[in-house]
């Protein structure tokens, strides 16, 4: 695609890697047979090539967003499944990361979009603010029909209330220390889901200790930045990476050979922090060095043996592909093996490579579009009649979970069950009790 940036505009970095992506485009259309959003709209301008365009111009005319762009960047997921298909290569995420902060400069919002923006990246990223907002979500689930009929703010406000679950899960026992480790790894706690499911990470410290794994202490670490990264939030989203190569640099100086993370939209994050940070004279090699590290759990898990299963395993178990995990870190086959080394029989869902609609805060901002293709995805895993569902990112279970008639569980969680764990929280009172 043929560009006319010039040079002064050529000499911002942000502005140079976007011109370089968008040159890389032909402009085939490939990319629009996967997308989600031009699947259910059917619009050109809620395809990938659409989006191209509508940010090429955007930026080369260097004024702010017009409504309706910014209304098609903002229906776009992040879901990456364009970048699988395009043949050219072309870095569609790195592109509309540039172009969500283009909006979030230089475009006002309505104040009600602005409000609920600024109360998710004010909430979300911090675990003790999240933990209130939840028990207030709890509370009004009664109310929520009222809630969903609020002019503007209804449906967004209902959406959030449904993703609340009914109760806080119980508090997990303590992982055990490991005696002779073989590995020293460090594990993001993140934010969002040791509020959520404080379990999984706690079942991925079990299954990395019989491994003879040893988690390495990392208090101050904190959010990866997706949150606020995926809404256009730059220099808060570039703050939370900072803090995180920070508390991961004392510790690689210290030896470590991985940095693992259990929620994969954390993980595309923590992957990118190398390109966030590159213009960072004072972070650019620490954040190219944590990301040459970061490992998704079951990548990870994936190099050694397979634990012996002490459970009777054999239940089939539809596993769902999270957008972060198959196209943000092309991870498609290990957490499907690791399964299937465990006992349990893995069974691929149809239309696999389209999102649920979780996609970080989508599912609040955009949640007609979100509902829809989380029912299209139930509708998809039915299919294939498992008795749950494996998935290896917070966002996705969450989002399933709401409709989904067979318990969400991570992958992690029903690898630390196979081999001496507890049963997920997700599957007590199902026939997995029995099987134990
Ligand atoms: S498939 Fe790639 S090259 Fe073709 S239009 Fe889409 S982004 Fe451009
Ligand atoms: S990231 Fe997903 S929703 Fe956005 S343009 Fe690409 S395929 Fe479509």
């Amino acid at each position: 695609m043929q560009t006319g940036f010039s040079l002064a505009q050529l000499a911002d970095p942000d502005m140079a890697t976007s011109e370089k992506i968008l040159r890389a485009c032909v402009h085939c259309g490939f990319c629009t047979a996967t997308c989600p959003t031009y699947l259910l709209l059917g619009d050109e301008l809620d395809s990938p090539r659409g989006r191209i365009y509508l940010i090429k111009n955007m930026l080369e005319n260097g004024a702010p967003a017009t409504p309706q762009v910014v209304k098609h960047i903002d229906r776009c997921l992040s879901c990456l499944s364009c970048m699988t298909t395009c043949p050219s290569g072309v870095h569609y995420m790195h592109l509309v990361d540039h172009a969500r902060a283009h909006i979030e400069r230089a475009y006002t919002r309505g104040f009600a979009d602005r409000a609920l923006r600024a109360a998710l990246a004010a909430i979300l990223p911090h675990p003790a603010r999240f933990r209130w907002a939840l028990a207030a979500a709890m509370l009004a689930k009664p109310l929520r029909p009222l809630i969903a009929a609020l002019p503007v703010v209804g449906a967004r406000l209902s959406a959030m209330i449904a993703l609340a679950p009914r109760r806080f899960p119980a508090r997990p026992a303590p992982a055990p220390i490991v005696a002779a480790p073989r590995a020293r790894v460090a594990l993001l706690e993140g934010c969002a889901q040791p509020v959520l499911a404080p379990s999984i990470n706690l079942a991925a410290r079990r299954v990395l200790a019989r491994h003879g794994v040893e988690v390495a202490p990392t208090g101050r670490q904190g959010c990866c930045g997706a949150l606020t990264h995926h809404m256009g939030r730059e220099a808060r989203a570039l703050d939370f990476a900072r803090a995180n190569v920070d508390a991961w640099t004392a510790e690689i100086d210290q030896g470590l050979d991985a940095i693992l993370i259990t929620a994969s939209g954390c993980g595309t994050t923590v992957k990118d922090y190398g390109h966030m940070l590159r213009a960072d004279p004072a972070y650019a090699a620490k954040a190219a060095r944590v990301s040459a590290l970061a490992k998704d759990i079951s990548e990870y898990l994936a190099g050694f043996d397979p634990l012996p299963s002490i459970r009777r395993t054999g239940q089939p178990i539809a596993y769902h592909s999270a957008c972060s995990l198959q196209h943000g870190q092309k991870i498609v086959d290990a957490p499907k093996r690791l399964l299937r080394g465990a006992g349990f029989v893995t069974k691929d869902v149809p239309e696999g490579h389209i999102c649920c609609g979780s996609a970080g805060v989508y599912n609040i901002l955009q949640p007609e579009l979100a509902t829809r293709l989380r029912d299209r995805k139930l509708a998809n895993i039915a299919k294939t009649r498992p008795m749950a569902i494996a998935a290896g990112n917070i966002g996705c279970i969450t989002q399933l979970a709401i409709a989904a008639s067979v318990p969400v569980t991570h992958t992690v969680e029903l690898l630390d069950w196979a081999s001496g764990g507890p049963l997920p929280e997700a599957l007590r009172g199902t026939r997995f009790d029995a099987d134990a």
